[in-house]
């Protein structure tokens, strides 16, 4: 089966490199699944979890925080505020940011630290959800 190499940068640097056979992402008007050889596309992403499925049959996941994926025919890159492979993922810390999130969700606020709060909660369980294979 066709590779496509795909790289995952965020602003602290490449945290992925390597050739997949097929990657699926979680856009923000849905998933997409993207082989080898795909026509050229930009797509805003959701917090959600990157399926990258290898030629030897295995899969690896990591949790993405937004931004864009860009499809080239040859090339797959994703570009997000943050972005860790499951392995990499500390559940201590996602566990403790899911709960300051959930507290602060239920204090009365304003709309923009509603919204910071909800999407704080968002990125930990995402986390939470790829290091425990949730997704
Ligand atoms: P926290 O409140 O724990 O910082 P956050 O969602 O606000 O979580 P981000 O702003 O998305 O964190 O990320 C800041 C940096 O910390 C990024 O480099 C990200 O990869 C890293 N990071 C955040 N949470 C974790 C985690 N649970 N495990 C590993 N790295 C993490």
């Amino acid at each position: 089966m066709k590779t496509v190499t795909v790289n995952i940068v965020t602003p602290d640097g490449s945290v992925y490199d390597s050739e997949v056979t097929m990657v699926i992402a979680k856009t923000t008007s849905g998933e997409i699944g993207v082989l080898a050889g795909h026509i050229p596309m930009v797509a805003p992403l959701a917090i959600g979890a990157v399926k990258l499925k290898k030629a030897a049959g295995t899969t690896e996941v990591a949790a993405i925080s937004g931004g864009f994926i860009e499809v080239r025919p040859d090339k797959i890159s994703i570009l997000a505020p943050s972005a860790e492979v499951a392995a990499s993922i500390d559940i201590a810390r996602a566990k403790e940011a899911l709960a300051r999130a959930e507290g602060r969700l239920q204090k009365k606020q304003d709309d923009i630290d509603f919204k910071r709060a909800e999407l704080s909660l968002n990125r930990a369980m995402n986390r939470i959800n790829v290091h425990e294979g949730n997704i």
